[in-house]
């Protein structure tokens, strides 16, 4: 199957309970954000510019867990800020799951593989060995990583840790291959930090996931190369959605880096020219979401949206209208149900009712509307369940190449911003044309190369980064 059966059940479960009550708004997702908080600064990212007041608030852990009661969603994306600098991350993670609901962590991925020695140390006796073996060839762990493990205290043994169970998902960000995700991240490095944490979950059995937002900078054939990749490396799922110019990003790329939001975001037209080919995509790779809403990305059809379906909360309390869209907080989920105008957001037949939702097309928005029947045309529940339920897509082999094309950054031994600064001087490009003619030269190359794996394994335990974002700046503006 396509996503693990108990799953796919429970979230289909739930949607039958509400529509046989004919409850008429209900929450399918909770993003749940216990801080803002964040160690990167992501070109795009609207949460720590709209709370950079408040980044150093949390939510308490009770209030989280209230939360998730209080909506009673199935799933739990625990998202942020950076999720894992919460500092009862695992009691958090642990109280949802204790609920009977399934967790996404949503994480950067730089501080994953700390969080898995934990578990390690955790649980360390001599079976683990193998496990400790196959991290050490694959330059996952350092030989003094394994030490601590196999020393751990008493304290280490009764830490509350994240373990790998079928009800919880890591949910890596990872926005292109190597040379666009570290420039939308404005950090060198994390890319190959999200890929050892990958390699280590899949190694300790965790269930992994991957969250993927595209802009006009990201080129399609780049976007199915990062599919195959992360594929070969057996990711379990993966959310993608088009970044669009929401008012807490544009601010700040107006403002911080000079930069015009058409330059960067996709507009309606843009997106749908970009997710063309979405339903070859979630044929080939395990894409979460519906067949409708696959249909919607691709402009073939409209419909209308549910952002109450996939409700925010965080220490401001209940988000609305919508994950990205700030018009008010509300005490309580029902509160927010109640007093919302829902009918003053949207697209509906092309118009928008809101000149802020004009451009959006993003899965919080509309995945809910595709699995509940908004815009219903006969055969839909049938194509979803078929999507849902149906043969999971084979892992797309590994090969030198593939590993090459996918490390086109600061990896290859130039650092990224280089190639991209001569790219931009070629006369003619513009910033898009500059980053696909970026891409298109890194595939030759690679492809020339050959070059093996192994090189780029050693190193992976390597740190990321300075976080110096002048030579980004420089280029984007
Ligand atoms: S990692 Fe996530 S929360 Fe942090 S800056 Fe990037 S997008 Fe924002
Ligand atoms: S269309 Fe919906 S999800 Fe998108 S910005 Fe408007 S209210 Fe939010």
């Amino acid at each position: 199957m396509r996503f693990p059966l108990a799953l796919s059940a429970k979230i289909a479960g739930h949607i039958i309970k509400h529509k046989l009550r004919k409850t008429p708004k209900f929450a399918m997702v909770l993003q749940l954000e216990p801080l803002h908080t964040c160690n990167l600064t992501c070109t795009g990212c609207g949460r720590i510019r709209e709370y950079s007041t408040s980044l150093k608030d949390i939510v308490p852990l009770e209030k989280c867990l209230q939360a998730a009661t209080e909506c009673d969603a199935p799933m739990v994306s625990i998202c942020g800020g950076e999720p894992l600098i919460y500092p009862k991350i695992e009691e958090l993670v642990n109280g949802i799951l204790a609920q009977g609901r399934i967790v996404y962590v949503c994480t950067n991925g730089m501080f994953m593989r700390k969080k898995m020695k934990d578990y390690l140390a955790a649980i360390y006796s001599p079976e683990v060995e193998t496990k400790l073996k196959k991290l050490l060839d694959e330059g996952l762990i350092s030989d003094q990583d394994a030490d601590t493990i196999r020393k751990s205290d008493e304290a280490a043994r009764k830490k509350t840790v994240i373990r790998p169970i079928r009800w919880m998902y890591w949910n890596v960000h990872v926005d292109g291959l190597e040379y666009t995700h570290d420039l939308i991240v404005e950090r060198e490095g994390v890319f190959k930090e999200c890929v050892a944490a990958i390699r280590m979950a899949k190694i300790l059995g965790y269930q992994t996931a991957t969250n993927t937002t595209v802009y006009k900078e990201t080129h399609v054939q780049e976007i199915e190369d990062m599919f195959r990749f992360l594929s070969s490396l057996e990711v379990d799922a993966h959310t993608i959605s088009p970044g669009y110019e929401y008012d807490a990003a544009k601010k700040d790329m107006v403002k911080r880096l000079g930069k015009q939001p058409e330059d960067f975001f996709l507009t309606r037209k843009m997106t749908r020219e970009k997710f063309k080919d979405m339903e070859k995509w979630a044929d080939r790779f395990t894409i979460i979401g519906t067949r409708v809403y696959q249909e919607f990305l691709a402009g073939k059809r409209e419909l209308t949206c549910t952002a109450w379906a996939i409700p925010t909360y965080n220490i401001k309390g209940w988000k609305a209208p919508c994950y990205l869209m700030t018009d008010g907080h509300y005490n309580g989920y029902q509160e927010m149900l109640r007093e919302v105008k829902w009918e003053k957001y949207g697209v509906v037949d092309g118009v928008a009712r809101d000149p802020r939702c004009e451009n959006c097309m993003v899965h919080c928005g509309y995945d809910p509307s595709g699995a509940l029947g908004t815009n219903y045309q006969p055969g839909d529940n049938w194509k979803n369940l078929k999507y849902n339920f149906g043969a999971r897509p084979r892992p797309y082999p590994a090969s030198p190449q593939l590993f090459q094309r996918a490390f086109n950054g600061v990896s290859v031994g130039k650092g990224h911003l280089a190639p991209a600064k001569a790219a931009l001087k070629t006369a003619g490009l513009t910033q898009e044309g500059a980053d696909t003619e970026f891409y298109v030269q890194q595939m030759k190359a690679s492809a020339a190369a050959g070059a093996s794996s192994g090189a780029n394994r050693r190193s992976n335990s390597e740190g990321c980064g300075t976080g110096d974002t002048s030579q980004r700046d420089e280029l984007l503006t």
